[in-house]
């Protein structure tokens, strides 16, 4: 399997992401948590990419794509993967379809998208940044990533869509049962033919 997770920022990409790949024993790659690492770490990336971030802006695309070529040329990246945070625009959705093919793997054959309404982003994003210490969890960087959200990585629904791969799963109530109904989900969706 090699699954795309999409959903606004706070939908539960991450946490939902993490159960996936326990779940079919498939890495999971972060673009947000590898930033977040960079950037703790002060490496020349971080630095790039503090301020966009801080701003709740996308980081440049070169930085990002960067960041995915390394891990899925990893070993054990070969037989599937799930991603969460990346592609975040078409751009980003078109390198990583030319990227697979480049290293001779398969297409994504699933897109997990995580409906979440926009109020209950918001209560979630400003929850964790006080519970976390996220700072990019506060009023203002909040309300431009979900525009940017909108404007950037919504129309990857379309692109997805018009090849059949979309999965929307309502992302709200208990972990545990949203992840129970994206596996069974995944399950039906499932191409029979090698992939
Ligand atoms: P969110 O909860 O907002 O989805 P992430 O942890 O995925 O947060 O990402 C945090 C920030 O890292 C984003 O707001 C953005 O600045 C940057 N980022 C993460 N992934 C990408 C990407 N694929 N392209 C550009 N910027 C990215």
């Amino acid at each position: 399997m090699r699954i795309v997770m999409l959903g606004a920022p706070g939908s539960g990409k991450g946490t939902q992401g993490d159960l996936l790949a326990r779940h079919y024993g498939i890495p999971k790659s972060s673009t947000g948590d590898a930033l977040r690492a960079a950037v703790k770490a002060g490496t020349p990336l971080g630095l790039k990419a503090k301020a966009a971030m801080d701003a709740g802006q996308l980081v440049a695309d070169e930085l990002v794509i960067g960041i995915i070529r390394e891990r899925l040329q990893a070993p054990d990246a070969r037989d599937g993967f799930i991603v969460d945070g990346f592609p975040r625009n078409v751009a980003q959705a078109e390198v990583l379809d030319s990227l697979l093919a480049g290293l001779g793997q398969p297409p994504i054959t699933h897109v997990v998208h995580l409906a979440v309404d926009e109020a209950e982003i918001v209560r979630r994003l400003l929850a964790r940044g006080v519970a976390e210490g996220r700072s990019d969890d506060n009023e203002a960087t909040v309300q431009n990533r979900i525009a940017v959200y909108r404007a950037e990585t919504q129309p990857l629904l379309d692109y997805y869509a018009g090849r059949g791969l979309v999965r929307t799963i309502a992302g709200v109530g208990d972990v545990a049962a949203i992840q129970a109904r994206i596996v069974a989900t995944l399950a039906v969706a499932e191409t029979p033919v090698a992939a």
